[in-house]
């Protein structure tokens, strides 16, 4: 299959929904993380769920890395941009993301210049039409956008732009389901791994998940019928006692990943020591920061960082979301205080974080249909 249309073939899709029926059975309670945003965002778009059995439990899992950036970042990075020859620029998904005083659009509107860009690289054109001014681009992602912060800041060097860096949140992917797995209330049985990380790193650093965790992992697509044949072939494997790392995303991911793009990773960024995770808390060697020989272009080495950290308001429940020990609609925040017109926390900003995928989808639905609870 080559195209978007058959991936979402109803016929197709109901054959997959029927093998899962009858793989998973009613004797037990299958829990399965699905890793990244993307995946949260395609099975409520698609309703996924409905389609599922009720012992199959899909839990959201970290991968949306504007819902994982803790508040602090944002004040810090918005604090730099305070000075009036510094432009902020940082993607649209960033824009709304509440800082302890307002989101970047809402210092916008105080005044300070903050410019939408849709890749680092415009960030440094930005850089090269305003010289007078200082262009430091936000940047966030795993390792799916980390290889174009990467081959921009190699540019940038390239061609000695002085007027331009990074302030660095790069996350990576492999510490924080280590985390996940590590913390006493997690309770699962198998994971449908991220499909766009995986372009770049590849199959082959989830092996430990499966040998040492003794948890399989099938790397899936986005499209309806990729989630379905995924969570067919993780209930192979739990029924047949396995536990190994499986590729449904062959179509695009490489077992290997990416080697220009690790390479170009390679040449700028080393591992933090450890960084901050919202809802995760603080998880070694889990981020990137710039290379010494990147400093000129390192917005954290350029300017004083206050260091800033805020915990959430008391009442927002994104950790607990976010490990998956709560649903979206479980937050006592959710539908009421917190909104995607007016988010409280990170998981409602971004179309990938699962409180905005469940308010869009699950919550309106509920609404339309006048349902009064919905699980
Ligand atoms: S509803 Fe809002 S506050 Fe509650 S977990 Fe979701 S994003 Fe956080």
């Amino acid at each position: 299959m080559k195209f978007v249309d058959e991936f979402r073939e109803p016929e197709l899709i109901s054959k997959a929904a029927e093998e899962i029926r009858h793989l998973a059975g009613t004797e037990r309670h299958y829990c399965m993380m699905e890793v990244c945003g993307g995946h949260t965002h395609a099975i409520y778009r698609f309703g996924l769920k409905d389609i599922l059995p009720e012992n199959i439990e899909l839990i959201h899992g970290p991968g949306c890395p504007v819902c994982v950036l803790p508040m602090g970042r944002i004040d810090d990075g918005l604090s730099i941009a305070q000075d009036e020859n510094v432009i902020f620029a940082a993607f649209g998904d960033m824009m709304r993301v509440p800082g302890t005083l307002g989101s970047p659009l809402e210092h916008k509107a105080r005044g300070m210049d903050v410019r939408i860009v849709y890749s680092p690289s415009d960030a440094l054109k930005l850089a090269r039409l305003n010289p007078e001014k200082h262009v430091m681009f936000f940047a966030i992602g795993f390792e799916t956008t980390a290889p174009s912060t990467a081959l921009t800041l190699m540019r940038a060097k390239a061609e000695g732009i002085r007027n331009f860096s990074v302030f660095c949140n790069h996350v990576t992917i492999i510490p924080a389901i280590r985390a996940i797995l590590d913390s006493p209330d997690m309770r699962l049985d198998a994971f449908i791994g991220p499909g766009h990380v995986s372009t770049v790193i590849g199959c082959r650093p989830y092996e430990w998940i499966a040998k040492n965790a003794g948890k399989p992992i099938v790397i899936s697509g986005f499209e309806p019928l990729d989630i379905l044949q995924s969570v067919v072939m993780l209930l192979h494997q739990l029924k047949k006692g396995e536990a190994k790392v499986e590729n449904q995303y062959k179509r695009v991911v490489p077992w290997e990943g990416n080697p220009a793009a690790l390479r170009a990773m390679n040449e700028v960024f080393e591992l933090r020591p450890y960084f901050e995770w919202r809802g995760l808390g603080f998880i070694s060697q889990s981020a990137l920061r710039l290379r010494d020989s990147y400093a000129q272009w390192d917005a954290e080495q350029r300017f004083s960082v206050p260091g800033i950290r805020v915990t959430d308001p008391k009442a927002a429940q994104c950790g607990e979301v976010l490990k998956g020990v709560l649903k979206p609609h479980q937050c006592k925040l959710f539908g009421r205080e917190c909104t995607p017109e007016r988010p409280v926390g990170a998981l409602m900003v971004s179309s990938e974080g699962s409180c905005a995928a469940y308010f869009n989808y699950e919550h309106r639905k509920a609404m339309v249909t006048g349902l009064t609870s919905i699980a």
